[in-house]
């Protein structure tokens, strides 16, 4: 087993009830989750559906499982009836693709719009003006395309960088738009940001949910 239980129970610890920790297990075999789930972990993040669907098969089946990755849209069915929370959504039309899967599984699917904060070109998401633009049209009451996904708040991921005070910045912008658009639609209570190498800086910037793989399950 090669799970680090002291610095999951450090972490525990630090989080207390500010932040609700996501145990990033990709990669990871299904005894270490098993390990973590044994301590009394519930919520999962994994990044690729195939790898998701083989786990939740085999896990008991009070996991929350977290999609944190880049989620395509040919994908959405095979995690739609189980999946917890979708933090990666990125374009319009995976919220559409989202909300048919959701219809045929009769549930409705929480989910996150990602926003890209950092510097870099590679990664995904939306800019600020595009989220509010989008959540201007979702939170509209006529709006009869999406009735089956409800959308909890905010996802993003900092450069990666040891400036800490750029890092602090980009998480700083992050949550000035959740906390613009909380304004708007009072039942956004998510704000996802933070992994190990950052989320200590996450929570001191009003993270509410932080992803944290290495620190936990070594690297990979
Ligand atoms: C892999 C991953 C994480 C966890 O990264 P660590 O540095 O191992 O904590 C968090 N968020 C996303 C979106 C990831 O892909």
């Amino acid at each position: 087993m090669s799970i680090n239980k002291e610095k999951y129970l450090e972490i525990i610890q630090q989080l207390g009830d500010k932040a609700t920790l996501v145990a990033v297990s990709k990669f990871k075999p299904i005894e270490d989750i098993r390990a973590l789930y044994d301590l009394g972990q519930r919520d999962f993040g994994e990044n690729f559906v195939q790898e998701l669907a083989i786990k939740y098969e085999a896990l008991p089946k009070d996991i929350r499982w977290h999609f944190i990755g880049h989620l395509q849209s040919n994908k959405v069915k095979y995690i739609a009836p189980f999946i917890h929370l979708i933090h990666g959504v990125d374009k319009e039309k995976l919220l559409l693709e989202i909300n048919k899967q959701a219809i045929k599984n009769n549930r409705v699917i929480d989910c996150l719009l990602q926003v890209h904060i950092a510097e870099e070109e590679t990664k995904f998401g939306f800019d600020s003006q595009e989220v509010q633009e989008l959540a201007k049209r979702i939170f509209e009451p006529e709006s009869i395309n999406y009735t089956n996904v409800s959308i909890r708040g905010l996802m993003g991921m900092a450069s990666f960088t040891e400036d800490r005070e750029k890092i602090r910045n980009e998480f700083k912008n992050l949550n000035t738009l959740y906390s613009t658009l909380k304004l708007k639609r009072a039942t956004l209570n998510v704000l996802s940001m933070g992994m190990s190498g950052d989320f200590s800086i996450a929570l001191e910037e009003g993270s509410n949910m932080v992803r944290i793989g290495s620190l936990i399950f070594g690297g990979r």
